[in-house]
């Protein structure tokens, strides 16, 4: 579900962490929008805090309040209509989707099925139409785009099929991005950093830039900088379509260690049934709504990964990577 080429781009903010040109000057403050109450009437704390939250404490509600059986995600109703009048066209009619925290979910279904259009929902990059979108609680379709990336800075993290890599920047650079949108020191974002990297088994390849590193450590660098921030959510779009079959288990092998070990919750977008097979659920779209929804009672991770913890992605620091590294 790669962005298709020759779309309109206006509706959507496409930037996964929601920053201009300045990165420094978008440095979070502490806006009065950040103050919209949810229905529960706490504050919504999508304005990230200029100091880094502990990863585990920072998974709390945005909404606050939200009750122990509500779902980390929850869609009701959303409908997507591109354009208007005689050329409008209806992405999305009406989905309605739970997802749990620590869940891995495989979207799945036809081109034009709406997959990339509801994870931009779901990533907060673009707006329903009609329904809602509450995370925790929160109600995202009523933010604003600012509180919106503050919701994505803070919450969620992204891969790409194309890895989306800076191409001219190193590795250590790359992963360091989200923290210098966050507004944090340097030598803070150094060290999270190379944990992130070494989390992801490219210890010793902090400094190549894309361009000296295989599709596999490109997207394994993309996935260090989407874990930097130690996101909730994890969302990736086609993460192995660029990849060959070993790169790509590797991949998904790094994803469900995230997933099991870390607790972060992954939606992942892919047309391949062995990645899907990966998932604890599968999802699938077909003409803008939910066509079925199943759950995978032998995930292809339980057998192909090992159990222990990833160093530096929010866990065990004394652990040893989960992949070895690529050359
Ligand atoms: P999928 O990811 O399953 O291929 P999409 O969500 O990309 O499906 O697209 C669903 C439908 O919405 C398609 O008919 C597509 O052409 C249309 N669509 C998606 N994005 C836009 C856009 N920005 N403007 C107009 N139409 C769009």
């Amino acid at each position: 579900m790669s962005a298709a080429p020759g779309r309109p781009q206006a509706s959507s903010d496409r930037s996964p962490s929601g920053e201009g040109a300045s990165p420094v000057s978008a440095a979070p403050g502490r806006p009065q929008a950040s103050s919209h109450r949810s229905p529960q009437g706490e504050g919504i704390p999508v304005d990230a805090a200029p100091g880094r939250p502990p990863a585990s404490a920072d998974r709390s509600p945005p909404g606050g309040s939200a009750s122990v059986s509500e779902p980390l995600i929850r869609l009701r109703g959303i409908t997507k209509v591109y354009g208007q009048g005689a050329t409008a066209l209806q992405a999305l009619k009406g989905v309605n989707l739970d997802i749990e925290a620590g869940d891995f979910v495989a979207i799945m279904g036809p081109s034009g099925s709406g997959k990339s259009t509801a994870m931009n929902t779901l990533g907060g990059l673009d707006t329903p139409t009609t329904g809602e979108y509450l995370f925790q609680g929160l109600h995202v379709e009523t933010l604003t785009r600012d509180q919106r990336a503050r919701l994505r800075r803070r919450y969620l993290g992204f891969v790409f099929q194309g890895f989306n890599l800076l191409a001219r920047t190193s590795a250590q650079e790359n992963v360091e991005l989200p923290l210098l949108y966050r507004g944090e020191a340097a030598a803070t974002r150094h060290a999270m950093a190379a944990k992130a990297l070494e989390s992801v088994g490219l210890k010793g390849w902090e400094h190549h830039t894309p361009a000296e590193l295989s599709g596999g450590q490109q997207q394994r660098v993309a996935i260090a900088r989407a874990i930097v921030t130690e996101p909730a959510v994890l969302l990736a779009d086609e993460p192995t379509g660029n990849l060959d079959t070993q790169r790509s288990r590797e991949i998904m092998d790094l994803l469900w260690g995230l997933n099991v070990n870390h607790g972060i919750t992954v939606l992942m977008v892919t047309h391949e049934l062995d990645m899907a097979a990966y998932a604890k659920r599968i999802v699938r779209f077909v003409d803008g709504v939910v066509a079925s929804d199943e759950r995978n009672a032998h995930p292809a991770g339980l057998q192909s990964a090992p159990a222990s913890p990833i160093p530096g992605a929010g866990g065990d620091a004394q652990s040893p990577p989960l992949q070895p590294q690529e050359h």
